[in-house]
């Protein structure tokens, strides 16, 4: 063991979230070291599909437009489909002259941000884990890419570090999803006719549900989230199985003849199990003057990806959070109480509105009925779609009018 780094701010996992944080805080003229476990880029579980508000966030972290142009690409719509056969539009406002929403190609989105991060000043450290927290002290032991152990002390110690976040379970706030425990397979496949621009899709299976979005390259990331009944399949016949005959069935339409369905596979079938979970509070004070944690990204909480917005909650947390951390000594201690509750605020409307659909997904015939009310109800389909894409308050879908006006024969 090498002796005890000291520094001011250290981030703990350089996805989007850990790296637009790291971007912001140097770019304040902060000391920020960025601890990432990945020696370099690779694909893991995780999202591509984000809309206009996330493609904001990412310009006010300082990344230029020519590459948020490169590394995502423009999707008109959101279909969702039924397996009875309803399905609707979501635009999140692209139809009333807004941008569209986009499929990044995260094998370019995450390593620009880190890029950004060094560029600003940040100490980028690939291939270095964190293998144990002790917050009361602040302090951090690391694995580096030859083996070494090391301790790094900081001030403020910031876990970024997704779904399984040491720091979170450190602060003893980790708890799981109150939901039924589902997996999830996320991967690439080839598109041989690449088309664009094209919708996403979203189709609703027994128990489940794949997601399609178009990204750059001539690919489409495909999302399967599988509850609970798909468990003996996936044991007896694997992942990789499973996940074919689920995307081979997803029927063309007029305009996608889904001919990537037969693609290649561009990257292994990574997966998340148990997917999600849930934090009791999002940052502490811990004994001395201004030191604390904080969690940012999927580490402050993550549900399920069918209300999308993993992605912007990541970036719009990394603001957040580095207003807290550029608050100085004593007054920092009420810097981060005030990020907990800035974080809460921000996203309680929208968590309900999570938890409702997954309410209407766990009844299929409700979930049903609401398609096709939804696939017949313009204003409806509007709102809908400016919440889910978090570009205006999620409190309007939460509004009894609105929910009459979805939910009326
Ligand atoms: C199946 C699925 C589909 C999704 N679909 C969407 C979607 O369509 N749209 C959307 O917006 N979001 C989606 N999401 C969510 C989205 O992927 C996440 O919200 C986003 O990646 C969060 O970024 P993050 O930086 O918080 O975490 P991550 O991207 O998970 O990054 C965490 C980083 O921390 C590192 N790390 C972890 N532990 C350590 C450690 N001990 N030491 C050092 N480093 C560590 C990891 O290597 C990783 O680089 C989906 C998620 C899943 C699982």
């Amino acid at each position: 063991m090498t002796a005890t780094e000291r520094v001011e701010v250290v981030v703990v996992g350089g996805g989007p979230a850990g790296a637009a944080l790291a971007a912001h805080l140097a770019r304040a003229g902060r000391e920020v070291v960025v601890l990432e476990r990945a020696p370099r880029w690779r694909w893991r579980a995780g999202g591509v599909f984000a809309s206009p508000a996330a493609v904001a966030a990412l310009g006010r972290t300082g990344l230029d437009e020519a590459t948020v142009r490169a590394v995502a690409r423009p999707i008109p719509a959101m279909r969702v489909e039924t397996p009875r056969g309803a399905t609707f539009r979501l635009t999140y406002g692209a139809d009333e002259g807004g941008e569209p929403a986009v499929g990044f190609d995260r094998s370019r989105l995450d390593p620009a941000l880190l890029e950004l991060a060094g560029e600003a000043g940040a100490d980028v450290r690939p291939g270095v884990a964190v293998v144990e927290a002790s917050l009361d002290v602040g302090e951090l032991t690391t694995r580096g890419p030859d083996g070494t152990l090391a301790r790094l002390r900081a001030s403020v110690i910031v876990g970024a570090d997704g779904l399984r976040s040491v720091v979170a379970r450190a602060a003893a706030v980790a708890r799981p999803a109150r939901l039924a425990p589902r997996v999830a397979l996320t991967f690439h496949l080839e598109d041989p006719e690449p088309v664009a621009p094209r919708d996403a899709r979203m189709c609703v299976l027994r128990d489940g549900y794949v997601g399609i979005a178009p990204v750059p390259g001539g690919r489409v990331n495909v999302g399967i989230v599988l509850g609970g009944t798909w468990r003996p399949a996936l044991a007896a016949n694997g992942a990789e199985a499973v996940a074919r005959s689920i995307v081979e069935a997803i029927p063309p339409t007029a305009d996608d003849p889904a001919a990537w369905r037969f693609g290649r596979r561009c990257d292994s079938i990574a997966g998340a199990w148990p997917l999600g979970h849930r934090v009791t509070r999002r940052a502490g004070a811990t004994g001395q003057r201004g030191q604390g944690w904080l969690l940012i990204g999927d580490a402050a909480g993550f549900l399920d990806p069918f209300t999308g917005e993993g992605l912007h909650r990541a970036l719009a947390s990394a603001e957040l959070a580095a207003r807290a951390i550029s608050v100085d000594g004593s007054r920092r201690h009420e810097a981060l109480a005030a990020y907990d509750r800035a974080m809460q605020r921000r996203f309680l409307a929208k968590d309900a509105v999570s938890w409702l659909v997954q309410a209407f997904l766990a009844r299929p015939q409700l979930f049903e009925y609401a398609a096709r009310r939804v696939a017949s109800r313009a204003s409806v389909r509007a709102t809908m779609g400016l919440v889910m894409g978090d570009l205006v308050p999620a409190g309007r879908a939460l509004d009894p009018r609105y929910l009459a006006a979805l939910l009326a024969p």
